[in-house]
């Protein structure tokens, strides 16, 4: 749709997406998890990388826009905080590690259901994210004279070129490792197979950046529910663990008939926006065509909202870092 790319934003992540897919040429088609080649078209393949595959692919997408002057600094920065904001609100990062979303690619990520939301994870974010912090580590570590294209040049050169063949985990490690300088055992450990929280100030901190919380200390007040409307009935779609609507008791294709009385369509944000935290709403359902009467207490809930600032007084490390990182 042409008139699409007549919004800056949206053709940059038009732009985006192109690079993406160009990126592939060499992420995946031959830099690449070794289980994933030779390349068989006709089974599936298991490999727990996908997050450098498709997250790597990811962070580069918006990155070699913003190094080819497509977008700005800024823009790139804030596409890269709208990755954490997405998985920092998705209930299922806390529970599963990324290297665990990609080995269930076949199962799982392309056949969503209901409690997607709740039980996975998204190797595609999560992994520019892993990416974006490792870029850091590397940029930081050698104090600006290398960067994560160094990684990704060493496994094309070594693994591509010279072997012929893809990386093991452990080779991928160990790559890492030559580059960095010390052990990166408990990145691994931690952020890829597991889903411990990740510890940003340590990252960003590198490139004279803090991460705030805009949400710190304030609660939402909702029903923790994803609903769509059609043919004039809203259904419920997705109910947000331990949200106030999963803590009463309402279903996933629960249809929505009336809160308070009154009859609820497409207004239901609007009905809520006017509700605060302790009032009692009584929600009638239709759940597989019996009626039924739920009281919900609205309850605070919390929710994220991150946004990068520069710190007021850049050491000259820091500014070396974001130097090379954003290169101004
Ligand atoms: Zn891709």
């Amino acid at each position: 749709n042409r008139s699409l790319y007549k919004n800056e934003i949206q053709y940059g992540n038009f732009l985006g997406l192109v690079s993406h897919e160009y990126f592939h040429l060499w992420n995946v088609k031959r830099i690449r998890p070794i289980e994933l080649g030779p390349f068989d078209y006709d089974n599936e393949n298991y490999t727990t990388m996908l997050w450098i595959s498709e997250g790597f692919t990811s962070y580069y997408d918006d990155y070699i826009c913003q190094r080819a002057g497509l977008i700005s600094s800024d823009r790139f920065l804030d596409l890269m905080v709208s990755n954490i904001n997405s998985i920092e609100n998705m209930p299922g990062n806390k529970v599963q590690p990324v290297s665990e979303a990609s080995f269930d690619a076949w199962i799982k990520y392309y056949r969503t259901n209901e409690n997607t939301h709740n039980t996975n994870t998204n190797y595609y974010s999560k992994g520019a994210i892993l990416a974006m912090l490792l870029d850091l580590e590397i940029i930081s570590a050698s104090k600006g004279t290398k960067s994560l294209d160094d990684l990704m040049r060493v496994l094309y050169q070594k693994y591509y070129k010279k072997l012929g063949r893809g990386f093991s985990e452990a080779e991928f490690q160990k790559e890492l490792e030559n580059i960095v300088g010390k052990k990166m055992d408990g990145f691994f450990r931690q952020y890829v197979h597991s889903a411990e929280a990740i510890d940003y100030p340590y990252y960003f901190e590198k490139a004279g950046f803090k991460l705030n919380n805009l949400k710190l200390g304030k609660k939402d007040v909702g029903l923790g529910i994803g609903t769509s409307t059609k043919d004039g009935k809203t259904v419920i779609t997705s109910v947000l663990r331990n949200g106030p609507a999963w803590k009463y008791g309402l279903n996933v294709n629960d249809e929505l008939e009336a809160i308070d009385g009154y009859k609820i369509a497409s207004d239901l944000n609007q009905f809520l926006s006017a509700k605060q935290a302790g009032d009692t709403l009584k929600i009638m359902v239709n759940r597989d065509g019996f009626l039924r009467e739920i009281s919900l207490i609205l309850e605070p809930y919390s929710s994220s909202s991150f946004r990068l600032e520069a710190l007021p007084n850049p050491t000259d490390e820091q500014m070396a870092v974001m130097r090379k990182w954003l290169g101004n």
